[in-house]
């Protein structure tokens, strides 16, 4: 492994203040950034450890916003009594993720911080602009079964690897954001980046900005929410097609909606073209299909991954069917 220099942070200023140089990472939970490490597609040059900070409490604010830490684990976000009950689209869309031991490490901020599965990405052999800026990208001519139908360019088709985030982009999160010039607060489906010329550039944070925590704000029809994930195997899979959504049912027609969709997409896809498919409609099985067909309209397949398209669909298809039953 690459030589780095280990700072174990007190606070949240010394761990920015640490972090300021472009090479160095902060360390939450690891459960991607060692395993990028170990394959040298990582290599910081200061690792800056914020397990000690105290962003752990998972609060209700005055609003009804529920405030989570960044370094409330995984599990611990998906079983909380608020989460369970409010947002239930949240707490499957996590428990839809990894596995039990990797949930138990795995930290609210790290989890927007994953990196894409794509294999190129993962392999310092091959060809990757994410990677290694204007070196190419394999993955376009290469075996792309597993990436991106929306959001790509001619640099990138990665695709971003969160559940998490996809039922956060429904549920209309906030990041809170700290760095030298102070705070601020940007939507979650601002947060991440489209790959466009700069795919190496991911999200909106600057050198030294750490991710204080995430609000979920009020959705008087939370509870009526679902997330679906549909992939290679049963369990400890990544999506290749996933859907979060969330209904608010009138007498007879459909008054509000959130959808948004994972695997298929360069970063957590809120697909508003889906929404307004279903506002004010009869909530049937013709308009969950019309949904559907718009949340894909745009979608540009290649050589190996056409099939994400149908499959998309028909898993947003039956997340509006359950959340539709819901009572
Ligand atoms: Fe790299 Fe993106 Fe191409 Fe994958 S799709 S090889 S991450 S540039």
């Amino acid at each position: 492994m690459h030589p780095f220099h280990y700072v174990a942070a007190v606070d949240e200023a010394s761990a920015r203040e640490a972090a300021q140089r472009p090479d160095a990472r902060f360390l939450a939970g690891g459960t991607t950034l060692v395993d990028l490490m170990k394959l040298h597609v990582e290599q910081p040059r200061v690792l800056v450890d914020v397990n000690g900070l105290p962003l752990t409490g998972i609060d209700e604010q005055e609003d009804g916003t529920v405030r989570v830490g960044a370094m409330v684990r995984n599990s611990d976000l998906a079983h909380h009594v608020l989460i369970r009950s409010r947002y239930p689209v949240l707490a499957q869309a996590i428990l839809a993720g990894a596995s039990a031991q990797v949930r138990n490490m795995a930290t609210t901020g790290g989890n927007l911080l994953q990196r894409t599965r794509c294999y190129y990405f993962r392999d310092t052999a091959e060809a990757c602009n994410k990677r290694e800026p204007g070196s190419g990208c394999a993955a376009l001519d290469g075996c792309n079964r597993i990436h991106a139908v929306l959001g790509t360019s001619d640099h990138c088709i990665a695709t971003h690897p969160s559940d998490m985030c996809v039922a956060l982009a429904a549920l209309d999160a906030l990041v809170h954001i700290a760095g030298a010039r102070g705070s601020r607060v940007v939507p979650l489906i601002d947060f991440h980046l489209l790959p466009g010329d700069d795919p190496e550039r991911e999200t909106v944070l600057a050198a030294g900005e750490l991710i204080t925590a995430v609000d979920v704000p009020p959705l008087a029809y939370g509870r009526r929410s679902v997330y679906v994930k549909v992939r290679d195997r049963a369990s400890y899979a990544f999506a290749l097609a996933s859907a979060a959504v969330a209904l608010d049912l009138g007498p007879g027609a459909i008054v509000d909606a959130r959808v948004a969709l994972g695997g298929i997409a360069t970063k957590p896809w809120r697909s508003r073209e889906a929404e307004l498919a279903l506002i004010g409609k009869a909530p049937t099985a013709a308009t969950f299909c019309a949904a559907a067909e718009a949340a894909l309209e745009e979608a540009v397949p290649r050589r190996h991954n056409a099939f994400k398209i149908a499959l998309a669909k028909r898993t947003l298809v039956r997340a509006l069917t359950r959340a539709g039953a819901l009572r």
